[in-house]
């Protein structure tokens, strides 16, 4: 028997509020422990919430761009449970009726674009964090994390494979930053996902029972934390076993996941109604207010890419990928500027991203402006420079700015295409070299390669390689 794996992911994403959901404590990452706290997210008795109306608008705001239905009314929860890093016992949430409900995002799959179902998106509170003392015998707690708010996203089951989620996972990740929602900061924890898989014979419609692994904070480790739990519970069936519902830790150092503890199920949180909120009444009008601020989403970008500039969907996929619109923002001025937008692609790939990637330049600070990126593309295209040139000088233009042409004519760069010139040189060479024309003549036509070579050498470079070529091969008898 075949089995197939399903899969469910619930992120919990951090708000990019300047205060905490319930109080007014900065949530400033990296301050010293508990010095952004209050009696109100340490959870003294008495005191009351007050809801943050930023972290609501990004909550709609992320709804709205998952094609949510937007609640009119939606309800605060008490998710009771014990922790150290719960002063109050229990966690403010949302239980029946979330901010967001039923909406869909697409992700690129190895047979196509695929809609993936969001069930749920919810705002909640973050816990603080435990310290444990290496090889000491106590535990320290930190609150300054208490009280940030959080969206939580739910999928529906509708994954089927290790990449697939890891897909589902950069696609939300490039959306919610590209509407500066959240930071996507995954070693910061601002972007931490639970993964819920079960496996099932191919062809059923009965989902399996899930394990929920907890933990997983890259996107590498969710596709191993799968791998190897996919693997594990088909182990699990083909012994005649059967697969426990249970939390589960994934432990990168090993590569495999552990069980933490058996799943806790709905009614073991005693959720009941936060008798300290009203319940949230969100106003079309506040809907509509925040619709009319929404950017040009992801992947309506890509496909836009594609269509206007006649880019393949992989090529447009790596200006719109880490959700930084600044690239894709300055392919489309160069673009504008160039004649040939695939040509201009040719060299974010190659150069721009080249650089990026090794911390020469940075795209929030580019000392190459657009215009001077089309010059050059267009003094490369009439055969002004030849391309070592044109790669040279995009390097200086990195560096330091400034004007294509005048690098190219303060440092003689020029590319020699005056037929006279070049044809002086390629005499020479002809006259220099009479083993190779011989051989040449006598079939051996890959020669013409080291005959233009020499004529570039001897032009330091600077001839027209393509010119040179073709006087050589007249020259020849072809
Ligand atoms: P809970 O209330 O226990 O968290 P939910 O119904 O909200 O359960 O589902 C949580 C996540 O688990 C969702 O992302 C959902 O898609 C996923 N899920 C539910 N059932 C399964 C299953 N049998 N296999 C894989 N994922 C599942
Ligand atoms: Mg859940
Ligand atoms: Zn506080």
């Amino acid at each position: 028997m075949k089995y197939v794996p399903v899969i469910g992911l619930e992120v919990h994403a951090q708000l990019q509020t300047k205060t905490k959901i319930f109080c007014g404590c900065s949530t400033e990452f990296g301050a010293e422990p508990n010095h952004h706290t209050c009696p109100v997210c340490l959870g003294h008795p008495g005191v009351l919430p007050v809801l943050n109306k930023r972290a609501v608008e990004l909550a709609v705001r992320t709804g709205l761009a998952l094609e949510c239905r937007i609640s009119e009314a939606s309800v605060f929860a008490r998710k009771n449970y014990f922790y150290p890093d719960l002063p109050k016992g229990y966690q403010i949430s949302q239980y029946e009726l979330p901010v967001c409900e039923d909406g869909q995002l697409t992700i690129d799959t190895e047979s196509g674009p695929k809609k993936v179902r969001i069930k749920r998106a919810h705002l909640e509170e973050d816990a603080g964090k435990n310290v444990h003392e290496t090889g000491g015998a106590s535990s320290l707690v930190d609150f300054n994390r208490a009280g940030v708010p959080l969206l939580e996203i739910v999928s529906e089951p509708d994954l089927a494979s290790s990449l697939e989620a890891s897909e589902y996972l950069k696609a939300l990740r490039d959306l919610l930053m590209s509407l500066e929602v959240c930071n996507g900061d995954l070693e910061k924890g601002n972007f931490r996902c639970d993964a819920n898989i079960s496996v099932m014979p191919e062809g059923s419609t009965v989902l399996g029972t899930r394990a929920e692994v907890k933990n997983i904070n890259s996107f590498r480790f969710v596709r191993q934390a799968l791998d190897y739990e996919i693997k594990r519970q088909i182990g699990l069936l083909e012994a005649g076993d059967k697969v426990v519902q249970e939390t589960r830790l994934y432990d990168p150092a090993e590569g495999k996941t552990r069980s933490m503890r058996s799943k806790e199920e709905a009614h073991d949180y005693r959720y009941f109604p936060e008798p300290d909120l009203l319940p949230l009444r969100i106003e079309r009008a506040f809907v509509d207010q925040v619709r009319a601020t929404l950017p040009e989403l992801p992947r309506a970008r890509l496909e836009r890419l594609v269509k206007q500039y006649g880019l393949a969907h992989d090529e447009a996929k790596l200006l719109v990928a880490e959700a930084d619109r600044r690239i894709g923002d300055f392919f489309e001025e160069v673009a504008h500027k160039a004649k040939d937008p695939k040509k201009v692609f040719h060299w974010f790939k190659g150069e721009l991203f080249r650089a990026l990637n090794e911390g020469q330049a940075e795209i929030g600070a580019l000392r190459l402006t657009a215009e001077a990126f089309a010059a050059l593309l267009e003094m490369l295209d009439k055969g002004e420079i030849s391309g070592n040139v044109a790669k040279d000088v995009f390097g200086e233009l990195l560096a330091k700015g400034g004007n294509p042409r005048e690098i190219v004519d303060a440092q003689g760069l020029r590319q020699v295409s005056d037929a006279g010139a070049v044809e002086k040189v390629v005499d020479e060479v002809l006259a220099a070299f009479p083993d190779e024309v011989a051989k040449y003549k006598g079939g051996k036509k890959q020669l013409l390669g080291f005959l233009t070579g020499q004529v570039m050498k001897a032009m330091k470079g600077k001839g027209n390689p393509a010119l040179a070529n073709e006087l050589l091969k007249k020259k020849l008898g072809g």
